[in-house]
């Protein structure tokens, strides 16, 4: 499993509590990544599997082990997908004591879907609520081209 890219503020909010050393180099496209330790795992993966960030890990882990695959702005729905390769690589994205955050994940895929609409709405210089820029927001999801790093969440 690739740990996720991560935008500059997320980089903040983890360097404010004193982490430090966690990002690859930027890659070809200027995206940086969060780094894998030597076993593979996320930096931030604990031995009991836990993540060592949680109260401020990246918005696409809010999100985890789901990811979004559709969105339908006609009938305002977002369809998620169980990523499973995630979910065993990664139980740091539940606290394990509760059952999984519904309410928190369907609020970051909202969050997600939101920035995404306005990057769109600034690529193509129209309004978010046009029909165009929320058609091609969907097609972003649909090719899976978005960038958390981009998003400046
Ligand atoms: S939730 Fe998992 S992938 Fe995300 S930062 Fe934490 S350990 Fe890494």
């Amino acid at each position: 499993m690739q740990p996720p890219d991560i935008s500059k503020t997320e980089q903040k909010r983890i360097q404010a509590r004193g982490f430090k050393g966690f990002l690859n180099d930027p890659d070809e496209n200027g995206v940086q990544w969060i780094k894998r330790k030597e076993d593979n795992a996320c930096f931030f993966l604990t031995k009991e599997k836990k993540c060592a960030i949680y109260p401020v890990r990246p918005q696409v882990c809010r999100l985890e082990p789901f990811t979004i695959v559709d969105y339908d702005y006609k009938k305002n729905t977002i369809e998620l997908e169980f990523n499973f390769p995630f979910a065993e690589c990664c139980i740091g994205t539940c606290d394990q004591k509760v059952d999984p955050p519904v309410q928190e994940i369907g609020r970051a895929a909202q969050i997600l879907v939101q920035k995404i609409l306005a990057i769109t709405a600034n690529d193509l210089g129209l309004l978010a609520t046009d029909e165009r820029v929320q058609s091609e927001t969907r097609s972003r999801f649909l090719r899976r081209v978005v960038e958390m790093a981009d998003l400046q969440l």
